[in-house]
């Protein structure tokens, strides 16, 4: 019946347990786990990441453009007219590239008079490839400008008239794969020309000029730039340009480190026909994901550990608390019991006597002797329980004195003897003539001894042996009582120490006990800065000992194990 109570109690328990903590918190923790699993997927951090990178690209051709536009403005308002005549259109526009050298050619195209006139960048006369190669592309802009002049001019016109910048570019790729060259024009209306009029003025920008000092400022610019916040910017971002069927870089950031880009924009206002791309140093958008992820995983786990290890001790000192209220009732009946029996063989004992119809004197003496023993259990159980609930209160006070400790234990043990050897115990007595006086409360030995004899002479069956000694060892003195009774096994053997514990063997529960007794015991020994300790095997006997420090530093009031 008890048992089925336990573990319905203890069932209970589990459940409360797992209802009240465990199942929100593991609800909680499969929800994060979840929710970290669906960022995984989610496209949404990605979309984040993308968003701030393709800020950088827009920033970074809008400075492309700023720029070339502060170069282009002094040399728009120079322009030679179409009207000028040629000699003079030529001269200007030699005077333009004399005072620009980061421009390959420049030209003038005049629809009405059907005039197309460039001229190279003088500082490369000499070199003949440079104008080959320049002459050669120039030839290919005079085939079909004729056909375009209208709209381009139109475009110009059109962006002027809404105060936008009042230039247009163009730009194409020739030469085989990994050995382009980037060509380009930047093309605006002179001053002074007729509404009317398709006339264009043109200058290309130089591609080792691109490359090699506008691009790299450029880029160098917007990265540096503060206005631009990256997340995850434990790496910084690194950037590169290159053709569009060609991923390798035609001019990078000084830190590029190589690898696919993770965004990437066509310039059209400035440049056509360049790629710009970005991505972070030494890491990709998938690799910070992960890691965050690992990160959260981590923390993650280590929550569940914690969670867990909670959920353990909750469970280890609820298991406690209802074991001790388990004892605690245990005891109750125990002790209940306990004082039941005596008062029942005294009033039993002295009612008999009290008739008076006993002829035999040894029966009086027998009853008498009952009664005294009877009422001797019962002075040292409420004694037991008055030191238990004392110490419990932390009340107990210990009157130490300076104490002949072989005598105290001679004279404890004679008051005993009778009783022990009426139980047909062979008792021996060894008490060694060393002992130099101790600092002990004599009554509290006393009443340790009287617990061990007690307990050597309740749990013994056939081999009925008690022997107490008393020895110095060392800077201590301990005091041994053996048996050879039923033992205890090495599980129980710290238990027993523990209050109102009784050891699980049935047989010890037909034994009357509170399972105060060792752990009186141990207090006593503690608080006189010793302990006891304990040597058994179930069916061949245990022998506990007192040991007692000789030069006592008392701890009066420890508190209760
Ligand atoms: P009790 O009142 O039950 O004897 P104690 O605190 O004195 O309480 O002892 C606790 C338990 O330790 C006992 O119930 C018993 O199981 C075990 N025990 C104590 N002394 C001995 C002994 N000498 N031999 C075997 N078991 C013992």
């Amino acid at each position: 019946m008890s048992k089925k109570l336990r573990l319905t109690e203890r069932t209970r328990t589990l459940l409360t347990l797992e209802l009240a903590i465990v199942l929100p918190a593991a609800a909680l923790m499969g929800f994060s786990i979840w929710n970290l699993k669906h960022i995984q997927r989610s496209e949404a951090v990605q979309a984040a990441f993308e968003r701030d990178f393709s800020h950088v690209l827009r920033i970074a051709e809008k400075k492309s453009l700023e720029r070339a536009n502060d170069l282009l403005t002094p040399v728009r308002k120079e322009f030679p007219n179409p009207d000028d005549g040629d000699s003079k259109i030529k001269t200007g526009l030699r005077r333009i590239l004399l005072e620009h050298p980061e421009y390959r050619f420049a030209g003038l195209y005049d629809k009405k008079n059907n005039l197309l006139l460039t001229r190279l960048q003088p500082g490369h006369e000499q070199d003949e490839v440079f104008c080959a190669l320049t002459q050669e592309e120039i030839k290919g802009v005079a085939s079909w400008l004729p056909l375009e002049a209208s709209k381009m001019v139109e475009g110009v016109r059109t962006a002027a008239e809404k105060e936008e910048r009042p230039v247009g570019f163009e730009g194409w790729w020739t030469g085989a794969e990994n050995q382009q060259t980037y060509w380009n024009f930047a093309y605006f209306i002179p001053p002074g020309v007729a509404k009317d009029r398709v006339t264009l003025g043109m200058v290309a920008f130089d591609g080792d000029y691109l490359r090699k000092s506008f691009l790299p400022a450029m880029m160098k610019d917007v990265l540096t730039s503060k206005s631009i916040v990256l997340r995850g910017d434990a790496n910084p971002p690194v950037m590169m340009i290159h053709p569009p069927k060609d991923s390798t870089p035609w001019v990078a950031s000084a830190n590029w480190d190589g690898g696919k880009p993770e965004m990437e924009r066509a310039f059209t206002d400035v440049f056509p026909r360049l790629h710009v791309a970005i991505k972070y140093q030494g890491t990709t958008v998938a690799d910070l994901g992960t890691k965050f992820l690992r990160y959260n995983y981590i923390v993650l786990g280590a929550l569940s550990l914690l969670m867990a290890g909670g959920v353990w001790l909750t469970y280890r000192n609820l298991s406690r608390e209802m074991t001790l209220a388990r004892l605690k009732s245990d005891f109750v009946a125990n002790v209940s019991h306990e004082l039941r029996t005596p008062l029942a063989l005294i009033r039993l004992y002295a009612e008999t006597l009290e008739l008076g119809r006993l002829m035999a004197k040894d029966k009086y003496q027998e009853y008498f002797r009952i009664i005294r023993e009877e009422s001797e259990r019962l002075t040292a159980l409420i004694n037991n329980i008055l030191d238990f609930s004392r110490i419990e209160a932390g009340r107990k006070e210990y009157e130490f004195k300076e104490t002949n400790l072989a005598e105290l234990v001679h004279s404890t043990l004679e008051s005993y003897r009778f009783q022990i050897q009426q139980n047909g115990f062979a008792f021996e007595e060894n008490i060694s003539g060393d002992i130099p006086p101790v600092i002990v409360d004599r009554e509290a030995i006393a009443g340790s001894l009287l617990n061990l004899l007690n307990n050597a002479l309740k749990y013994s069956k056939d081999r009925k042996y008690i022997g107490v000694s008393l020895y110095r060892s060392n800077s201590r003195v301990n005091l041994e009582v053996q048996d050879r009774g039923i033992g205890i096994p090495k599980n129980e053997q710290e238990k027993i120490f523990e209050k109102f514990y009784r050891c699980g063997d049935a047989l010890v529960h037909n034994i009357k006990g509170s399972g105060l007794g060792l752990s009186l015991v141990r207090h006593i020994a503690r608080a006189h800065g010793g302990d006891v300790l304990v040597e058994s095997a179930p069916e061949k006997g245990s022998k506990f000992t007192i040991a007692l420090p000789l030069d006592s530093p008392t701890q009066p009031g420890d508190a209760m194990a």
